[in-house]
């Protein structure tokens, strides 16, 4: 027997919230695809509508640091008036039956998307919410910076976290901290395992789907291993406007840091499945999106799942390559592929293994380093024709694109005097033998933009959007932390995360106008002002007598 809980005490809603968390509810279209399915329970009358249950768990979760508990769902239905409820379908309400309702609607909601005979998930169902705070208008760049982060399972572990074992497919991609381990005084007491789940992996906490996984290091916690879940999420970014794929890139206009995309999966799930497929649909549906910045963790990933599939469905992809994924690979063609990039085959041997800043680099040490990768691009191949339906590109050398010139390639010394001028060795003859058509599994670690260039940096600079959401959602916003969910299972805790993340979104668009909104407002800064000019150095009779004579206040 469960204490009674206390449900009194919530907050009022007002007409305002109401109202906002109606239509968003309305406009994700939730409703009209569940609710035929939620009628199973024939015979007694169920005063709680459906509608009314999502929109008292979105107005619970427009609170800033609120947390996704049921008991908080039932608190903000009793604190409705009638008229509030009426209008949302609630008849008859009594206060005191509103958790065992809120928890056998939701109970039934789990069900019908974890069954899957409405044809919809649970995935669809947090999607649905976190895009239907997105207006039309605030969804305007084809670029999203994706990243995961970790949610603790609300089920207790037996033992000591550092013991359990990394088990999941992510593995594989995932870049461990080589930090000193921590030491403890005590052996670390196993974690006990509870059992084995399908998939193979062990179960150490009552919640089935919860699984160990690696966590980078925070200010408030070392790195290390964890159990529950990650969260990836796909945050919109500026768009690449343009770049001279060397030394300069401009980014689009500023755009809300909004969630499009996301998906809670076990921890330790393989990256790759867990966020391309998503952005695919997504492309799929409308969302125009090209290009996709992200980290080892995905592009890690081999290139079947992850590189491939986004290339075929036209997005490019913007990484921080990692050692074993840099230097020069076999290629079969008249051309270097190095770092990912294809380079002409007379690349200066200085240039083909450079080295990146390392971690924690001033901009000034970043500027010399990237000098050299700067100096490499002028060697890239430019493309010169799109995929084929086969995922076929054509590539230019860069004497006949335009970009080096040579005394040796006499045509070359017709084209811009801004091409640099270089040498080649003594036995080389012209710079190509024409275009070279190079197959899409030779380009699973191609970039945009070369990798290392400061050109690449500003654009991978992007990627910040999606680490200030997973701050704003261990924080700022609400905290992701164990106890944010009391519910155990992915399915249970993505519904709840849905109506988070969707209150997310409305907050990020509401402050990226009202910022505008101000920028807009706030007067021209005027021109530095002159100095030393003759207004300043001429005196005038009327300053003579403001400096000698008192002033009338004395
Ligand atoms: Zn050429």
């Amino acid at each position: 027997m469960r204490p009674p809980l206390d449900t009194s005490g919530g907050r009022p809603t007002s007409g305002a919230e109401l109202n906002l968390a109606r239509q968003l509810v309305e406009r994700s279209g939730i409703s009209c695809v569940l609710e035929p399915f939620l009628h199973a329970d024939v015979g007694r009358p169920r005063q709680l509508s459906l509608l009314g249950f999502l929109a008292a768990c979105q107005l619970n979760a427009f609170h800033r640091h609120h947390q996704a508990h049921l008991v908080e769902v039932a608190r903000t239905l009793n604190a409705m008036s009638d008229e509030q409820r009426l209008g949302l379908g609630i008849t008859s309400w009594d206060p005191a039956e509103s958790y065992p309702r809120v928890e056998r609607l939701f109970v039934r909601l789990c069900q019908v998307l974890e069954s899957g005979v409405a044809g919809v998930d649970a995935q669809w169902f947090a999607t649905q919410l976190a895009r239907s705070a997105i207006p039309n208008d605030a969804l305007v760049s084809s670029a999203v910076a994706v990243d995961g982060t970790d949610v603790e399972t609300w089920g207790a572990l037996h033992g000591e976290a550092v013991t359990v074992e990394l088990d999941g497919e992510a593995t594989e991609t995932q870049l461990l901290g080589n930090g000193p381990p921590r030491r403890t005084k005590t052996p670390a007491r196993r974690a006990k395992v509870l059992a084995v789940g399908s998939d193979g992996r062990k179960q150490y906490t009552v919640d089935p789907d919860a699984r160990a996984g690696h966590r980078s290091a925070t200010n408030s916690r070392p790195a290390g291993p964890y159990v529950g879940y990650e969260l990836h999420l796909g945050v919109q970014a500026r768009d690449v406007r343009w770049t001279n794929h060397i030394d300069r890139t401009t980014l689009g206009p500023e755009v809300p840091g909004v969630i499009t995309t996301c998906n809670l999966v076990p921890a330790g799930t393989h990256r790759g499945r867990a966020v391309v497929d998503s952005l695919i649909a997504a492309k799929r549906a409308g969302h125009q999106i090209d290009d996709v910045v992200w980290d080892p963790g995905y592009s890690l990933c081999k290139p079947g799942s992850a590189a491939y599939p986004l290339a075929q469905a036209g997005i490019a992809q913007t990484f921080q390559a990692v050692t074993h994924q840099r230097g020069s690979r076999p290629f079969s063609g008249e051309a270097l592929l190095i770092d990912g990039q294809l380079f002409s085959p007379h690349l200066p041997q200085t240039l083909h293994d450079l080295p990146v800043p390392p971690r924690g680099a001033s901009e000034e040490e970043k500027l010399i380093h990237e000098a050299k990768f700067n100096q490499r691009a002028r060697w890239r191949l430019v493309r010169h024709a799109g995929p084929d339906a086969d995922g076929v590109t054509r590539w230019r050398c860069p004497f006949c694109a335009g970009l080096l010139r040579s005394r040796k390639v006499p045509k070359t010394m017709r084209s811009s005097r801004r091409a640099p001028l270089v040498e080649l060795a003594d036995n080389v003859n012209g710079c190509c033998s024409g275009v070279l058509s190079v197959a899409p599994a030779e380009l699973d670690l191609s970039q945009r933009i070369p990798f290392g260039t400061t050109a690449w940096r500003i654009s991978m600079g992007r990627r910040q959007v999606v680490e200030s959401v997973n701050s704003a959602l261990k924080g700022a916003f609400v905290d992701l932390a164990r106890g944010f969910f009391r519910v155990l299972g992915q399915v249970k805790m993505t519904v709840l995360l849905g109506f988070t993340l969707a209150a997310y979104n409305l907050d990020r668009v509401r402050s990226f106008r009202a910022k505008q909104a101000q920028d807009n407002e706030a007067p021209r800064r005027r021109a530095k002002r002159r100095r030393g000019t003759w207004a300043d150095v001429v005196t005038t009779p009327n300053q003579v007598a403001a400096l000698n004579v008192p002033g009338p206040s004395g």
